[in-house]
């Protein structure tokens, strides 16, 4: 810790707080996130320590960069798990989304696919590394540069992710937001790297259309219009936007995990192909 000067935080989450830091040694700009452990059951603490492992072994263009992680003693004799990671300077998709509702201004359909491509990009080596990231959302969703275009975004918050088929699983003891969880999350049934799809589907609504997908008054009522499937108050994409766009939306958003694409088929579909051309 003595390597960095911190300087102001940037995020107070479930478990701690998120600081930018400078490394001394380079002036780099990076993000120290900090768990405490003393208030973490062990499996939570052990959550904790993957995410750290996680983060290093996926390296992408538009995946958090991972600098290092390690242990140590808070001033109180608190253990805590800091974690290293580049710096995303434009803050995060829900930001961004919130100062174009307030702005009134509803991205284009390309501008918005090119996020969501690189969030497809992101999912792609994720699941490729048998991992199911489990809380793709807007706020996970971080901006490095936010200049003229669309923003480039790499996914992070690693914090809920599992390994398929790693051994000793581990009880769901932190679940994401209910308003970007697949309806078997909701269900606690098996799922599986669709959840992620589902959630990704989330994200692309909300690009499009300024608002979440799926919103309610109450967490039974949000689960309720999350678990009954298509119908009324299901969302859709309205008219103005194209057939294409919007076939692909419904096909995310299949109640049925099999009837949903993967990322690797939603990587292949044109208006996607186009989209990460665009990104390049
Ligand atoms: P959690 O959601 O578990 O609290 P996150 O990793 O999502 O943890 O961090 C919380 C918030 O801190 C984010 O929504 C974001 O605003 C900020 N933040 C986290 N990591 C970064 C980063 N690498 N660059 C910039 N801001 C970050
Ligand atoms: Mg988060």
């Amino acid at each position: 810790m003595e390597r960095y000067d911190c300087k102001k935080v940037v995020g107070r989450g479930t478990y701690g707080s998120a600081v930018v830091a400078t490394r001394k040694a380079d002036g780099l700009r990076c993000v120290i996130k900090t768990i405490g452990l003393r208030s973490l059951s062990r499996g939570e603490a052990k959550l904790v320590r993957q995410e750290a492992r996680l983060l290093a072994t996926l390296r992408h263009p538009h995946i958090v960069s991972h600098l290092e992680s390690f242990g140590r003693r808070n001033s109180h004799g608190g253990r805590e798990v800091c974690i290293v990671m580049e710096y995303c300077s434009g803050g995060d998709l829900e930001q961004w989304v919130s100062r174009r509702r307030q702005q009134r201004k509803k991205p284009s359909e390309g501008t918005a696919l090119r996020i969501f491509a690189q969030a497809c990009m992101a999912l792609e080596h994720v699941h490729a590394h048998r991992v199911v990231h489990r809380d793709v959302k807007t706020s996970n969703l971080f901006i490095t540069r936010d200049a003229e275009g669309p923003p480039v975004v790499k996914l992070g918050d690693f914090g809920i992710s599992r390994v398929l088929g790693a051994t000793g699983d581990l009880a769901a003891t932190a679940v994401g937001t209910p308003c970007y969880m697949a309806p078997e999350l909701l269900d606690e049934r098996p799922y599986d790297y669709k959840a992620d799809v589902w959630s990704a589907g989330c994200v692309l609504f909300e690009l499009l259309n300024l608002k979440r997908a799926f919103e309610a008054r109450s967490m039974p009522a949000l689960v309720r219009l999350v678990m009954r499937g298509r119908g009324a108050g299901f969302p859709c994409l309205d008219a103005t936007f194209t057939s294409e766009l919007r076939r692909l939306f419904a096909k995310l958003l299949s109640p049925k995990p099999r009837d949903r694409p993967d990322i690797v088929e939603i990587l292949r579909a044109p208006i996607v192909v186009t989209a990460c051309d665009r990104v390049r």
